[in-house]
Parts: C-alpha cells; structure tokens; sequence
C-alpha cells in the first residue's frame, strides 16, 4: 500500500513565486507570525503528521468503518490516538481568531492544512472539518456567552461540531425542512425532528459534540424564511463550561455507503433536546450561508487531493509495471518489457491527473488569497470590504467546488485506469480513493446546483454579466503582458480569445433564458465546466510565466521543475482545454432536446 507524500515543493512555488503569499501576509494584521519561516515550519510539520500519522490510517479505516452500538459510534482503530495528537498539537484553532483560544494566522493557513490532512486521509478530516463548519456559524452569530461556551472547546478540538441540515425529504431544497423549536420560556427550545446523513454525527474523538441545526419555529413562516438556526449539545455545558447531562439528541444508525467509511455518517433524532437561538429567529438559513465561501473553497479540496494522492500512487506504479514496448523503439532494452510510462496512452492519464491536481491546487490558492482579505475586512468590521471580497470569491467558488470535484473525480478513475485490472482490486488502494471521492461532487450542493448558483445567481440574476466581466479582465490583462515572450505567447493568445468567447457566451445565454426560462437550467453544468476550464487555463499561464522567468533568471527551484512545469502547461493548452470548446457548443444548444419528451416516455417497461 503506497504512502502519501506532501507535494511540499509545488505548494512551496505556488506560495512563494505565483502568488507571493510572503507579501500578501505582510500585508495582513493576522499575517504579521505568518513570517516565511513560520509558514515552512507549519507545512513540514503538516506534513509529517499527515504522512506518518494519518496516511497510514487511510485504508485500515475504510476496511474497519465506523461501529454504532448502544447509541454510541465508535471510529476505526488509531483515530482517536491521531484526533488526539492532532488536539494536541493546536491545529484546529491554527486560523481560529486568538480571544477563543485559536492561533490567529489567516485563513489560507487553515485551507493548507486541510488539503495535506483531506489528501492523506479524507475521511479523518471530515471530523475537524465539520467541526471548522460549527466554529465558523457560532464566531459569525453566535453571542459572546455562546462563543465563549462552545467557541473555546471546539477550538481546543476538545469539542467537535456538526451541521444538521439534511432531513429524509429535502437535501438541497432546505426550504422542506419539518424539525420544530418550541420556546421553553427560559430562553431555550425544544428541539423535534430526524435529521440523515449528519457527518461526525456521533464518534467517540470527543468529549462532546455541538451541532448546528436547522429547525422551524412555531408560526413560523413556510418555505427557506420560517427556518432558524440553533445550537443543540450532545451534552448540555454545566456552570463550569464542562460536560454536563446528557441532552436528547442520539444516533439512530450510520448510514452504510459507497466510500468515506471511516467517517460516521448518521441518522440523528432530535426528540426534545434543549437547543439554543444563533442568530435572529427565520433567518436560520442567511445565517449558515454567511460567509459560506471560505467552507465551500474547503469541499473544493476534495477534488485537488484525490487527484494528487491518486496520481502519486499512479505514478510510482507506471514506472514498475512493463508491459510490451515503446511503439517508438525499446526503452528499457535490458527488461523484459518496457514500463508502462512510455506509452503515449499512459501518459495522458498521468498528466491529466498532474495538470489537474496542480492547476488545481493553483485555483485553490488563488482562492484562499481572496478568503485571508474577506475575514482580514470582517474581522475590522469593514463590512462593505468583506462583502466585495465575498463577492468575487462568491462567483469562484461554485467553479472550485463544481468543476475541481469533477475533475477530480475523473482523475481517481485514470489512476485506477493507470493500475489496469490492479486498480479494480482492493489492496492496491486506487479503488478506494475513487468510492471515497465520488460524494465530492454530491453534499454541499451537488454540481448541478454548484452550477445553478454560478450561472443563474452569479453571473445572470446579480451582476448580469458583470462577475464575467470582471474575471475576465483580470485574465486578459494578464495574458497581455506576456503576449511578447514566444515561449508564453500562444498560451496567452488561447486565453485572450477564450475570455472574449465566455463574454460572449454569457450574454448569449443571458438572452436566450429571457425567452425560455428552461436555458439556465439546461446551460448551467456546461458554463460551470466552462468556466472551470478557462479558469484553469490561466492559472496555468500564471505558473508558465514564473516558470520561464525562473528559468531565465533562477529561482527556489530546479530547472527541471520549472521545465515541467511548462511541459504541463502545453499538455493542458493542447489536450484538456479543447474540452471547453464542447461545454461551449453544448450550452447554446436549445432546451428543445431535453425538454420536449413527455416524463412518462422515458422508458416504455410495461
Ligand atoms: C456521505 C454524506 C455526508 C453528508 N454530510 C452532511 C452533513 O454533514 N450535514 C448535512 O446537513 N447534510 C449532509 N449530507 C447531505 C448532502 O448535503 C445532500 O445529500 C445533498 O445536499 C443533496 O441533497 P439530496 O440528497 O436531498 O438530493 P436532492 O436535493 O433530492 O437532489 C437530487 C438531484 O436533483 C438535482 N436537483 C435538485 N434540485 C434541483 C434544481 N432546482 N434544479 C436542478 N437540479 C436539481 C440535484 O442536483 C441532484 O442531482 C451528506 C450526504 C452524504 C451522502
């Protein structure tokens, strides 16, 4: 079973040369111990953990799953000592703000983190991961009695979170939800219902579990704005802030699934438990939604880790397996055969996932500049900041979200490609990665509502049009500098073209919904792949460009590294970014073919 390794090194030059995160912390009041030095220290650290103590959980974890008996879960053999260490070592409060105890740093800090701990064990960190989720909602609404109760804990990692949105009969449409509040008179509720699928629902990492929920009040107005939000303990805190009696909220099963088995998936009955107001009464659903960016950049991870994790396994394993020769002549004439890295074939799946996976990890880190302004903004209380940060981060995080999932989920399939018939048996692992991804592109809004947002939200209902417009000068700014260096330019020709077409696109679509609603719907998964595409291209024109200049004029790295890192970008100009072209034809098409079959003619079984 390969171990996972931190790609230290392109994280380093993502960091350090694309985006100069040394001068974006500077900038920052919580950048000010986010010193060069302080950051590589972190990332070692990081790394180690994630290399020595959670990889080596990944796949006993899957094979063990998590046991629920008398009401309580217990995870797979070595999570609590690694929960334990992780607590230990300060890491859920490392972007917490310092008054509950956290380390302050910015926000990318914590996304760092989260991409090295997600690649090497996915389902470990969803516990810290959702518990990130409760932190974020109490920092933003909660009291200063309910953050110094609950904030503190979870941010010792002594306490973990949850968010409990999803019921039997409604995941993305919340405007269903049926769980009640009561008003008890003291000031706290009653709180009836059946939430599923709950993360970290119930485990034993922790000494208590806060959970977020949703419920409605009663008189409550229907649909999204009759839904409050509400704090509701596993263990209600006594005086002291410590465990106290047990509260009525229990695990009814774990949900059995395809992939994430290490993670607790759970039914949860709420059957009068005490909960507590967060924020302001039918408001429940703005409130968890605040400032959603920075958690849904989180869920983008899971499509640049799998990739990466995937890759790292794929690529050792390419370069062992032989298999016939090179149709260009023998590579490796002393062996029986060649190794299968010398097929052109292969290759393509090997650089797929690399160009993914770093293109990716740049989408990411552009993105995570963009957070460390927003909270820099909020935490000043310079609201219309925050808010114009939150905006362009807004229209990129359904591409992140939408399209890296994709991608990423393609990827963990060509590694398993790369492992042939290997890849298909359990001890190899590549099947693994690819259960424990495919949820990525479903919770936390599936693609096809990532896309909705993008599309009819974003770019038609808001700005119309305006966020493309605005992304796209930015691009095509960039790539006009760099339209006079022939080693860059015919990539920064692609894009200059590419951003006047998504121009273009937008406002052909934007016509078209005017005369039939149906075309934002239908158009909507082919702009999100679009744009994710196009995204992607600049960030590889972003990476060529320091490439070459290193390369001309020295850097941190070796000229191989910045060498490859041009050949990646030619193999994404040449063989992934064609794709867009199809997303483009595809959503101009009219609503027609989707939408003139009658429901009851899509099968004729009887
Ligand atoms: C392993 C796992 C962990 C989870 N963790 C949590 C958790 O911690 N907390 C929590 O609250 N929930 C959690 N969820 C729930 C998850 O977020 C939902 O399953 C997800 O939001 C989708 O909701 P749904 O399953 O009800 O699908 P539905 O909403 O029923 O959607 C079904 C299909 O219809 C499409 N669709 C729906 N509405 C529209 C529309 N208007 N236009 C176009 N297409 C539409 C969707 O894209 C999808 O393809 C988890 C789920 C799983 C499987």
């Amino acid at each position: 079973m390969p171990v996972y390794k931190a790609p230290l090194r392109d994280m380093k030059f993502l960091l350090n040369e694309v985006f100069d995160y040394p001068r974006h912390y500077a900038s920052l009041a919580s950048g000010e111990n986010a010193t060069p030095d302080i950051v590589d220290a972190i990332l070692a650290e990081c790394g180690k953990f994630c290399e020595e103590v959670l990889s080596p959980l990944y796949q006993s974890g899957d094979e063990e799953g998590c046991k629920l008996e008398n009401g309580e879960v217990t995870t797979p053999a070595g999570y609590k000592e690694a929960y334990n260490q992780y607590m230990m070592g300060g890491w859920q409060g490392l972007s917490a703000p310092e008054e509950y105890g956290g380390q302050g740093l910015p926000a990318s800090m914590g996304l760092l983190k989260q991409e090295m701990m997600g690649t090497a064990n996915w389902s470990f960190s969803m516990y810290p991961g959702l518990s990130l989720g409760a932190m974020n909602t109490i920092y933003l609404h909660g009291s200063e009695t309910q953050k110094q109760t609950y904030l503190v804990p979870l941010t010792e990692g002594r306490w973990g979170g949850t968010m409990c949105l999803t019921e039997p009969q409604c995941g993305t449409d919340l405007g269903q939800v049926k769980t009640k509040a009561e008003p008890q008179g003291d000031g706290s509720y009653r709180i009836t219902g059946t939430k599923i699928f709950i993360s970290s629902g119930e485990h034993d990492l922790t000494e208590n579990i806060v959970h977020i929920v949703l419920a409605r009040l009663p008189d409550a107005p229907k649909g999204t704005r009759g839904i409050s939000l509400f704090i509701v303990p596993k263990f209600l805190p006594d005086a002291s802030g410590g465990v106290g009696e047990r509260n009525g909220v229990s695990c009814g099963s774990l949900e059995k699934k395809m992939g994430i088995k290490a993670s607790a998936t759970c039914v949860m009955n709420f059957d009068g438990a005490t909960g507590y107001l967060i924020g302001p009464e039918n408001q429940g659903l703005e409130c968890m939604f605040t400032f959603m960016n920075t958690a849904r950049i989180g869920t983008a991870i899971q499509g640049v880790g799998p990739a990466e994790l995937s890759y790292q396994w794929a690529l050792d394993y390419a370069k062992e397996r032989r298999s016939m020769r090179a149709l260009s002549g023998k590579k490796e004439p002393e062996q029986v055969a060649d190794a299968i890295i010398h097929h052109a074939d292969v290759r393509r799946m090997l650089l797929t996932q690399k160009a993914v996976a770093e293109g990716g990890r740049a989408m990411l880190y552009y993105a995570a500049r963009l957070a460390d302004h927003m909270v820099e903004a909020h935490t000043r209380g310079d609201d219309r900041k925050a808010e114009a940060y939150d905006d362009k981060l807004g229209f990129l995080t359904p591409i992140l979200k939408g399209f890296l999932t994709e991608l990423g989920y393609e990827c963990t399939n060509l590694g398993m490609q790369v492992f042939g018939g290997h890849g298909y048996i359990r001890e190899h692992g590549m099947e693994q990665i690819v259960r424990d991804t495919r949820i990525a592109t479903l919770y936390e809004g599936t693609t096809g509502i990532q896309a909705l947002d993008l599309l009819g939200r974003k770019v038609l209902l808001m700005t119309q049009g305006g966020a493309v417009r605005e992304f796209t000068l930015k691009v095509a700014n960039f790539a006009r500098k760099h339209l006079t260096d022939k080693r860059l330019r015919p990539y920064a020709v692609e894009l200059l073209k590419l951003t006047a077409q998504w121009n273009l696109l937008t406002v052909r679509v934007m016509l078209a919904a005017r005369k039939d609603r149906d075309v934002v719907s239908s158009a909507a998964n082919d702009f999100l792949m679009y744009s994710g595409y196009v995204t992607m291209a600049y960030m590889w024109l972003r990476q060529a460009a320091v490439a070459v200049d290193k390369l001309d004029n020295g850097g941190e790295e070796s000229g191989e590294f910045y060498k490859a890192k041009l050949a990646t970008t030619e193999f994404y100009f040449e063989r992934l970014l064609p794709r867009a072209q199809t997303h483009a034809t595809s959503m101009l098409s009219p609503t027609r073919s989707l939408m003139q079959m009658d429901s009851d003619h899509m099968a004729f079984l009887d």
